[in-house]
């Protein structure tokens, strides 16, 4: 595996790879790798001929008061998992050189930003949208794979993509779970042993609601207060928002049927986790 930490380097080879007819299949992450990385390495690896990972904590998309300067860094570890999962250039820069002084133009979505996540996080998807640009203009990918873990991300890249006719095609993961069902996540290890096993709300909240509209339930006000009783079980969560969505355009749903997305996030003292569930329902007869 290479390691390539200069920009141009990194453009360089990849340009190389395209003119040897190479498909780049390109998993951006910000490291602490995990099972849920390393399953879109799986998965890039299947769609492409190289698999090229970024690691690159993204100053951007943290806003203040956010965990930026304590996110989990780990980049020896991280280049042993990635080189054992199959990816072939490693690219690591130094966010001097992602973000010279100057640096002032950013990519924007204005209209699916500002709910879900976006309406607690202002700023987090132009901080996402902005360095996954930029990545795609140094990776020159043909395949971006990404988790659908981050749901509501996955939807805003795929319409940049698109409103911005760019011709990287988009991969989309499943949700990589704990063997109890809790989502991995490199925020994870911010939880202690009693959060840890209060997190599960959030998994088993989620299941029910699947349950409920497997059986047959479409009422949406009652999924969702049923799958918010379970969540505040827990009398240590607090929820930040659980909604029904249409998945990738993230409506409103009129009602249950095509492909829909349920989406929570919740914070746990000052931790904030996030999980889905994505349903392609036919209306009930
Ligand atoms: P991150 O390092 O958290 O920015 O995530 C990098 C990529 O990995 C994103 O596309 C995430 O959606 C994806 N990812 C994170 N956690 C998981 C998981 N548990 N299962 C599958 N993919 C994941």
């Amino acid at each position: 595996m290479q390691i390539i930490r200069s920009i141009s380097h990194m453009q360089r080879l990849s340009d190389r790879l395209r003119q040897e007819g190479r498909r780049i299949a390109f998993v951006p992450t910000m490291g602490a790798l995990h099972r849920g990385h390393l399953s879109l390495v799986e998965l890039a690896g299947r769609h492409g001929d190289s698999v090229i990972m970024s690691i690159f904590v993204n100053p951007t998309q943290f806003g203040a008061g956010e965990d930026l300067s304590r996110y989990p860094r780990n980049f020896e570890r991280d280049e042993k998992r990635a080189a054992e999962a199959g990816v072939e250039v490693l690219f690591y820069p130094e966010e001097e050189s992602m973000y010279a002084p100057g640096h002032m133009t950013w990519v924007v979505n204005e209209g699916m930003t500002d709910i879900l996540c976006g309406a607690s996080r202002p700023g987090h998807f132009r901080g996402v949208t902005t360095v996954v640009m930029k990545l795609l203009h140094i990776v020159k990918a043909h395949v971006l794979v990404l988790g659908q873990k981050d749901a509501q991300q996955a939807a805003v890249l795929g319409r940049m993509l698109e409103d911005m006719n760019m011709e990287t095609e988009l991969l989309l993961g499943g949700i990589v779970r704990e063997e109890d069902g809790l989502a991995m996540s490199s925020r994870n290890v911010y939880l202690d042993s009693a959060s840890r096993s209060e997190a599960l709300h959030l998994y088993q909240a989620l299941n029910a609601a699947e349950s409920l509209i497997r059986s047959g339930e479409r009422r949406m006000d009652h999924i969702l207060d049923t799958a918010k009783r379970v969540l505040l079980e827990s009398g240590s969560i607090t929820l930040d928002y659980l909604e029904f969505r249409t998945f990738p355009e993230l409506r409103r749903p009129e009602s249950l049927q095509g492909r829909i997305l349920l989406a929570a996030a919740i914070f746990l003292a000052d931790v904030r986790l996030i999980d889905n569930i994505i349903m392609e329902l036919d209306p009930v007869q």
